[in-house]
Protein backbone atom coordinates (compact mmCIF):
# COMPACT_ATOMS: atom_id res chain seq x y z
CA UNK A 1 0.00 0.00 0.00
CA UNK A 2 2.03 3.21 -1.21
CA UNK A 3 -0.92 5.49 -2.52
CA UNK A 4 -3.95 6.70 -0.67
CA UNK A 5 -7.12 8.37 -2.26
CA UNK A 6 -7.67 11.45 -0.57
CA UNK A 7 -11.51 12.13 -1.18
CA UNK A 8 -12.31 15.79 -0.62
CA UNK A 9 -15.89 16.40 0.54
CA UNK A 10 -15.80 19.87 1.68
CA UNK A 11 -18.77 21.03 -1.55
CA UNK A 12 -20.40 18.49 -0.11
CA UNK A 13 -20.24 18.01 4.06
CA UNK A 14 -18.67 21.46 3.68
CA UNK A 15 -20.80 23.45 2.21
CA UNK A 16 -24.05 22.35 3.66
CA UNK A 17 -23.54 22.86 6.78
CA UNK A 18 -22.73 26.96 6.02
CA UNK A 19 -26.04 28.95 5.93
CA UNK A 20 -24.94 31.27 2.73
CA UNK A 21 -25.42 29.76 -0.07
CA UNK A 22 -21.80 29.65 -2.30
CA UNK A 23 -22.48 31.07 -5.89
CA UNK A 24 -22.08 28.26 -8.43
CA UNK A 25 -19.27 30.05 -10.27
CA UNK A 26 -17.03 29.79 -7.39
CA UNK A 27 -17.71 26.10 -6.86
CA UNK A 28 -17.11 25.38 -10.14
CA UNK A 29 -13.59 27.85 -10.09
CA UNK A 30 -12.78 25.76 -6.18
CA UNK A 31 -13.49 22.21 -7.29
CA UNK A 32 -11.21 22.95 -10.70
CA UNK A 33 -8.81 24.43 -8.10
CA UNK A 34 -8.59 21.05 -6.17
CA UNK A 35 -8.44 18.88 -8.88
CA UNK A 36 -5.49 20.93 -10.68
CA UNK A 37 -4.11 20.80 -7.26
CA UNK A 38 -4.26 16.84 -8.03
CA UNK A 39 -7.38 15.48 -6.02
CA UNK A 40 -8.66 12.65 -7.76
CA UNK A 41 -12.28 12.27 -6.26
CA UNK A 42 -14.55 15.23 -5.34
CA UNK A 43 -17.82 14.64 -3.09
CA UNK A 44 -19.34 17.96 -5.42
CA UNK A 45 -22.66 18.44 -3.70
CA UNK A 46 -26.13 16.39 -3.01
CA UNK A 47 -29.30 15.54 -4.76
CA UNK A 48 -31.43 16.64 -2.13
CA UNK A 49 -34.72 19.28 -1.94
CA UNK A 50 -33.61 22.51 -2.46
CA UNK A 51 -36.16 23.83 -0.36
CA UNK A 52 -34.02 21.31 2.62
CA UNK A 53 -30.70 22.69 1.45
CA UNK A 54 -30.61 25.70 -0.64
CA UNK A 55 -26.99 24.86 -0.91
CA UNK A 56 -27.36 22.68 -3.01
CA UNK A 57 -29.69 23.42 -5.71
CA UNK A 58 -27.30 24.23 -8.03
CA UNK A 59 -26.11 20.22 -8.04
CA UNK A 60 -26.56 18.57 -11.06
CA UNK A 61 -25.06 21.90 -12.62
CA UNK A 62 -22.12 21.49 -10.52
CA UNK A 63 -21.67 17.87 -11.60
CA UNK A 64 -22.34 18.57 -15.73
CA UNK A 65 -18.97 21.45 -15.08
CA UNK A 66 -17.34 19.14 -12.75
CA UNK A 67 -17.21 16.51 -15.41
CA UNK A 68 -15.74 18.12 -17.63
CA UNK A 69 -12.58 18.05 -15.70
CA UNK A 70 -10.39 15.12 -17.11
CA UNK A 71 -9.68 12.40 -14.74
CA UNK A 72 -11.98 13.69 -12.28
CA UNK A 73 -13.61 10.95 -10.16
CA UNK A 74 -17.34 12.86 -9.48
CA UNK A 75 -19.25 12.07 -6.17
CA UNK A 76 -22.40 13.30 -4.78
CA UNK A 77 -24.13 12.32 -1.52
CA UNK A 78 -27.60 11.04 -2.20
CA UNK A 79 -30.39 10.69 0.61
CA UNK A 80 -33.50 8.62 -1.13
CA UNK A 81 -34.46 7.03 -4.46
CA UNK A 82 -35.93 10.63 -6.23
CA UNK A 83 -32.63 12.01 -5.72
CA UNK A 84 -30.28 8.89 -6.90
CA UNK A 85 -32.18 9.13 -10.25
CA UNK A 86 -31.46 12.73 -10.45
CA UNK A 87 -27.91 11.91 -9.75
CA UNK A 88 -27.41 8.92 -12.12
CA UNK A 89 -29.26 11.11 -15.04
CA UNK A 90 -26.39 13.71 -14.15
CA UNK A 91 -24.03 10.95 -15.44
CA UNK A 92 -22.07 10.91 -12.09
CA UNK A 93 -19.42 8.75 -11.04
CA UNK A 94 -20.30 7.46 -7.76
CA UNK A 95 -23.02 8.29 -5.38
CA UNK A 96 -22.68 7.82 -1.34
CA UNK A 97 -25.81 7.11 0.28
CA UNK A 98 -25.75 7.86 3.82
CA UNK A 99 -27.32 5.35 6.30
CA UNK A 100 -27.21 5.89 9.81
CA UNK A 101 -26.63 3.44 12.18
CA UNK A 102 -28.48 4.85 15.25
CA UNK A 103 -32.08 4.53 14.36
CA UNK A 104 -32.72 7.79 16.18
CA UNK A 105 -30.52 9.61 14.02
CA UNK A 106 -31.82 7.66 10.72
CA UNK A 107 -35.03 9.36 11.87
CA UNK A 108 -33.94 12.61 12.33
CA UNK A 109 -32.04 13.09 9.52
CA UNK A 110 -34.11 11.27 6.79
CA UNK A 111 -37.05 10.37 8.42
CA UNK A 112 -36.63 6.59 7.70
CA UNK A 113 -36.28 3.53 10.24
CA UNK A 114 -33.86 1.18 9.19
CA UNK A 115 -35.84 -1.38 7.34
CA UNK A 116 -36.98 1.70 5.35
CA UNK A 117 -33.43 2.22 4.60
CA UNK A 118 -32.43 -1.23 3.99
CA UNK A 119 -35.53 -1.44 1.55
CA UNK A 120 -34.34 1.98 -0.11
CA UNK A 121 -30.63 1.36 -0.83
CA UNK A 122 -32.21 -2.27 -2.35
CA UNK A 123 -34.26 0.21 -4.62
CA UNK A 124 -31.64 2.68 -5.84
CA UNK A 125 -29.50 -0.86 -6.20
CA UNK A 126 -31.75 -1.80 -8.66
CA UNK A 127 -32.72 1.21 -10.60
CA UNK A 128 -28.80 1.54 -11.03
CA UNK A 129 -28.48 -2.02 -12.01
CA UNK A 130 -31.51 -1.79 -14.96
CA UNK A 131 -30.45 1.41 -16.43
CA UNK A 132 -26.99 2.65 -15.46
CA UNK A 133 -24.87 -0.05 -14.76
CA UNK A 134 -21.39 1.99 -14.70
CA UNK A 135 -22.06 4.22 -12.04
CA UNK A 136 -20.94 2.98 -8.41
CA UNK A 137 -22.57 3.20 -5.32
CA UNK A 138 -21.40 3.55 -1.59
CA UNK A 139 -23.17 3.01 1.30
CA UNK A 140 -21.67 5.30 3.86
CA UNK A 141 -22.44 4.19 7.24
CA UNK A 142 -23.06 7.27 9.68
CA UNK A 143 -22.86 7.48 13.28
CA UNK A 144 -20.49 4.62 13.38
CA UNK A 145 -18.49 5.74 16.43
CA UNK A 146 -21.30 7.16 18.58
CA UNK A 147 -24.27 9.90 17.96
CA UNK A 148 -25.06 12.79 19.15
CA UNK A 149 -29.08 11.69 19.79
CA UNK A 150 -28.41 7.78 20.92
CA UNK A 151 -25.06 8.09 22.55
CA UNK A 152 -22.73 4.71 22.52
CA UNK A 153 -23.53 2.94 19.53
CA UNK A 154 -22.90 -0.93 19.46
CA UNK A 155 -20.27 -2.32 16.98
CA UNK A 156 -22.45 -5.29 15.97
CA UNK A 157 -25.19 -2.60 15.10
CA UNK A 158 -22.58 -1.32 12.97
CA UNK A 159 -21.42 -4.51 11.16
CA UNK A 160 -24.99 -5.42 10.93
CA UNK A 161 -25.65 -2.96 8.62
CA UNK A 162 -22.75 -2.99 7.12
CA UNK A 163 -23.66 -6.98 6.30
CA UNK A 164 -27.54 -5.36 5.10
CA UNK A 165 -26.05 -3.39 3.03
CA UNK A 166 -23.39 -5.91 1.25
CA UNK A 167 -26.59 -7.85 0.34
CA UNK A 168 -28.42 -5.06 -1.03
CA UNK A 169 -25.93 -5.02 -3.43
CA UNK A 170 -23.63 -1.95 -2.86
CA UNK A 171 -20.34 -1.49 -4.25
CA UNK A 172 -18.43 -0.07 -1.15
CA UNK A 173 -19.16 0.40 2.37
CA UNK A 174 -17.87 3.17 4.58
CA UNK A 175 -17.53 4.07 7.84
CA UNK A 176 -18.39 7.90 8.86
CA UNK A 177 -17.72 9.64 12.23
CA UNK A 178 -20.81 11.91 12.18
CA UNK A 179 -20.66 12.84 15.61
CA UNK A 180 -16.84 13.32 15.63
CA UNK A 181 -16.72 10.73 19.07
CA UNK A 182 -14.24 8.58 17.23
CA UNK A 183 -11.31 6.98 18.72
CA UNK A 184 -7.67 5.07 17.49
CA UNK A 185 -8.55 2.15 19.60
CA UNK A 186 -12.40 2.18 18.28
CA UNK A 187 -11.34 3.01 14.18
CA UNK A 188 -9.07 -0.21 14.66
CA UNK A 189 -11.02 -2.48 16.22
CA UNK A 190 -14.00 -1.70 13.90
CA UNK A 191 -12.44 -1.20 10.08
CA UNK A 192 -11.12 -4.42 11.18
CA UNK A 193 -14.65 -5.74 11.34
CA UNK A 194 -15.61 -4.21 8.57
CA UNK A 195 -12.84 -6.17 6.54
CA UNK A 196 -13.87 -9.12 7.80
CA UNK A 197 -17.51 -9.20 7.89
CA UNK A 198 -17.24 -7.36 3.99
CA UNK A 199 -13.65 -8.18 2.47
CA UNK A 200 -13.53 -5.99 -0.76
CA UNK A 201 -16.31 -4.22 0.06
CA UNK A 202 -14.64 -2.42 3.24
CA UNK A 203 -14.29 1.19 2.13
CA UNK A 204 -13.22 4.75 3.17
CA UNK A 205 -13.10 6.60 6.77
CA UNK A 206 -14.72 9.51 6.87
CA UNK A 207 -13.77 11.29 10.40
CA UNK A 208 -14.60 14.98 12.08
CA UNK A 209 -12.28 16.72 14.07
CA UNK A 210 -14.81 17.37 17.06
CA UNK A 211 -12.80 16.65 19.81
CA UNK A 212 -9.09 16.83 18.00
CA UNK A 213 -8.84 13.19 17.45
CA UNK A 214 -9.02 13.22 13.31
CA UNK A 215 -5.53 12.97 12.04
CA UNK A 216 -4.88 9.98 15.07
CA UNK A 217 -7.97 8.11 13.43
CA UNK A 218 -6.61 8.66 10.40
CA UNK A 219 -3.14 6.79 11.65
CA UNK A 220 -5.21 3.93 13.24
CA UNK A 221 -7.34 3.31 9.86
CA UNK A 222 -3.87 3.27 8.07
CA UNK A 223 -2.40 0.88 10.54
CA UNK A 224 -5.79 -1.70 9.71
CA UNK A 225 -5.32 -0.82 6.06
CA UNK A 226 -7.82 1.47 4.61
CA UNK A 227 -6.39 3.59 1.66
CA UNK A 228 -9.43 6.02 0.86
CA UNK A 229 -10.15 9.25 3.56
CA UNK A 230 -12.76 11.65 3.08
CA UNK A 231 -11.83 15.52 4.16
CA UNK A 232 -12.73 19.00 3.68
CA UNK A 233 -10.43 21.84 2.69
CA UNK A 234 -10.07 24.16 5.69
CA UNK A 235 -12.07 21.49 7.68
CA UNK A 236 -15.25 23.52 6.70
CA UNK A 237 -18.61 21.82 7.40
CA UNK A 238 -19.96 19.19 9.99
CA UNK A 239 -23.60 17.77 10.62
CA UNK A 240 -26.39 19.83 10.22
CA UNK A 241 -28.24 17.00 12.40
CA UNK A 242 -25.70 16.18 15.15
CA UNK A 243 -25.44 19.39 16.80
CA UNK A 244 -22.15 20.58 18.42
CA UNK A 245 -20.25 19.07 15.84
CA UNK A 246 -17.62 21.02 13.76
CA UNK A 247 -16.00 20.52 10.16
CA UNK A 248 -14.21 17.01 8.88
CA UNK A 249 -10.53 16.47 9.15
CA UNK A 250 -8.73 19.11 6.58
CA UNK A 251 -7.60 18.50 3.89
CA UNK A 252 -4.07 20.05 3.99
CA UNK A 253 -3.20 18.65 7.15
CA UNK A 254 -3.89 15.45 6.21
CA UNK A 255 -2.30 15.27 2.81
CA UNK A 256 1.16 16.69 4.98
CA UNK A 257 0.36 13.83 7.28
CA UNK A 258 0.19 10.79 4.37
CA UNK A 259 2.93 12.56 2.33
CA UNK A 260 5.14 12.55 5.35
CA UNK A 261 4.94 8.98 6.50
CA UNK A 262 5.60 8.28 2.53
CA UNK A 263 2.24 7.47 1.16
CA UNK A 264 1.61 9.11 -1.87
CA UNK A 265 -1.24 11.04 -2.32
CA UNK A 266 -0.67 12.41 -5.84
CA UNK A 267 -1.70 16.20 -4.18
CA UNK A 268 0.45 19.53 -4.35
CA UNK A 269 0.20 21.37 -1.03
CA UNK A 270 1.65 24.86 -3.16
CA UNK A 271 -1.68 24.02 -5.75
CA UNK A 272 -3.90 23.18 -2.59
CA UNK A 273 -3.52 26.38 -1.22
CA UNK A 274 -4.42 28.09 -4.25
CA UNK A 275 -7.60 26.29 -4.17
CA UNK A 276 -7.62 27.48 -0.32
CA UNK A 277 -7.87 30.85 -1.71
CA UNK A 278 -10.44 30.72 -3.84
CA UNK A 279 -12.52 28.83 -0.87
CA UNK A 280 -11.88 32.08 1.29
CA UNK A 281 -12.48 34.61 -1.35
CA UNK A 282 -15.45 32.86 -2.35
CA UNK A 283 -16.87 32.79 1.19
CA UNK A 284 -15.08 35.72 2.81
CA UNK A 285 -15.39 35.85 6.52
CA UNK A 286 -15.78 32.19 7.13
CA UNK A 287 -13.56 30.54 9.28
CA UNK A 288 -10.85 28.08 8.06
CA UNK A 289 -9.02 25.72 9.67
CA UNK A 290 -5.70 23.72 9.47
CA UNK A 291 -2.55 24.08 10.82
CA UNK A 292 -0.22 23.17 7.84
CA UNK A 293 -2.49 26.40 5.96
CA UNK A 294 -0.72 28.72 8.70
CA UNK A 295 2.76 27.53 9.50
CA UNK A 296 3.60 25.92 5.47
CA UNK A 297 5.89 23.52 5.04
CA UNK A 298 8.97 22.33 7.29
CA UNK A 299 12.14 23.25 5.49
CA UNK A 300 13.41 20.23 3.72
CA UNK A 301 10.02 18.75 3.54
CA UNK A 302 9.43 16.23 0.67
CA UNK A 303 7.04 14.34 -0.73
CA UNK A 304 6.34 10.60 -0.85
CA UNK A 305 8.34 8.63 -3.31
CA UNK A 306 6.10 7.11 -6.58
CA UNK A 307 6.28 3.38 -5.87
CA UNK A 308 5.27 0.95 -8.90
ZN1 LIG B 1 -19.21 14.40 7.64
Amino acid sequence: MSFILVSEVGPRDGLQAISRTMPTASKHRWIAALADAGVKEIEVGSFVSAKLLPQMADIAEVVLRAKTISGLHVVALVPNLKGALAAFESDIDKITLPVSVSEPHSLANVRKTHAEMIEQVRSVVALRNERFPGIQIEAGLSTVFGCTIQGVVPDDDVIRMAEAMAEAGVDEIGLADTAGYATPVQVRRLFHRLQKAVGELAGSAHFHNTLGQGLANVVAALDVGVTTFDSSMGGIGGCPYAPGATGNIVTEDLVFLLESMGLKTGIDIDKLMVARSILQEALPGEALYGYLPSVGLPKGFTYAEATA
